[in-house]
């Protein structure tokens, strides 16, 4: 097969990932080879391509494929797969698998399990023709989902979805979600559906256009050092951050009123944490395969819309650049 390879991490300017010819993989017992029709641009695969996560063991293994937000087509059954069928349309997200013994893993909260294998980071991923996957860790696909263009719904759906659930909302709460990209923009829908009232936090013209277009009650419009936000201070019962930068993330913490509820999706360090305000800090990752189930149910009923913007898999260097810069509005989806 075809597949965007990485065979050392490096900046996205030297194009590090190579169009090449692959081994197409086999299925063993109890896994599937899946017939890729789109892969999501995630900003994680950009940290990993420019070797930002070497210190997390990221990538586990080189070569290795990126990609870990696909959709794609059954093409093969491995031994003792009985739950699904030859041709059915199924989904891949980053939890390529999980031990299904420790504490995290029965209690259902199989994505924080300590042994979880991630799609594209410790096992090939979705920059490519096909993709191997264990049986009981994909999705199948409901009607009223597009599989030319929804593949994102499998990272930044779900990590949107479960940033609004932690960010504690209802009917009465007002949260601000901070950085309108790839996932921001989506956790607009997600929030408005448990009933707050969302403000997008925006750095760019398009993305506020975009924050209106996902359902946005109000925009505020701030720069990249994010130093203009003082009289916002204290206004927010919620404040959800995906916006990969330190300024934003410090600046948004001040946005946070007493016994609100600061939720970060990225990396990054809490600083001037005012511990007399009685904040709760809140880290979220991806999610468990209920709430990505839920996502899917909400997504077929027209609940979660994803912006995208199709490319080809070849183009992925290009592509990563332009995410780099800020010049993709919504998400990237790559197709072989
Ligand atoms: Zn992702
Ligand atoms: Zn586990």
């Amino acid at each position: 097969m075809k597949a965007m390879v990485l065979h050392d991490v490096g900046k996205i300017e030297s194009n590090p990932l190579k169009y090449e010819d692959y081994p197409t993989p086999k299925p063993s017992t109890g896994e599937i080879l899946v017939k890729i029709i789109s892969t999501g641009v995630c900003h994680s695969n950009l940290h990993m391509i420019e070797g930002d996560w070497v210190q997390y063991g990221v990538p586990a293994k080189l070569p290795i494929i990126p990609g870990h937000e696909i959709i794609g087509k059954v093409a093969e059954l491995g031994e003792g797969v009985n739950n699904l069928k030859a041709g059915q349309p199924v989904g891949l997200s980053p939890l390529w698998n999980s031990c299904g013994r420790c504490e995290h893993c029965l209690t259902g909260n199989e994505h924080l399990c300590d042994s979880a294998q991630i799609t594209g980071e410790t096992v090939d991923g979705g920059y490519a023709e096909y993709v191997l996957a264990k049986a009981n860790y994909v999705y199948s696909i409901p009607e009223g989902i597009d599989l030319q263009s929804d593949a994102p719904l499998f990272c930044p759906g779900v990590t949107a979805y479960r940033a609004s659930k932690m960010a504690a909302l209802g009917p009465e709460s007002t949260v601000y979600v901070v950085g309108i990209g790839g996932v921001g923009h989506v956790a607009i829908q997600t929030s408005k559906l448990f009933g707050a009232r969302v403000i997008a936090v925006s750095t760019s013209d398009e993305h506020a256009q975009l924050a209106k277009e996902m359902g946005a009650d109000d925009v505020i419009m701030t720069n990249r050092n994010y130093d203009n936000l003082e009289k916002y201070h204290d206004s927010a019962g919620s404040v959800i951050v995906f916006s990969p930068s330190q300024k934003a993330i410090d600046a948004s913490l001040r946005l946070v009123k007493k016994r609100g509820t600061f939720v970060m999706g990225v990396f990054g360090d809490i600083h001037d944490f005012r511990f007399v305000k009685e904040i709760k800090v809140r880290g979220s990752m991806i999610g468990p395969r209920s709430d990505m189930n839920e996502v899917l149910y909400l997504a077929s009923k027209g609940k979660i819309k994803i912006k995208t913007t199709r490319f080809k898999v070849a183009e992925a260097n290009e592509v990563l650049k332009m995410m780099k810069d800020g010049r993709i509005v919504g998400r990237a989806v790559l197709s072989p």
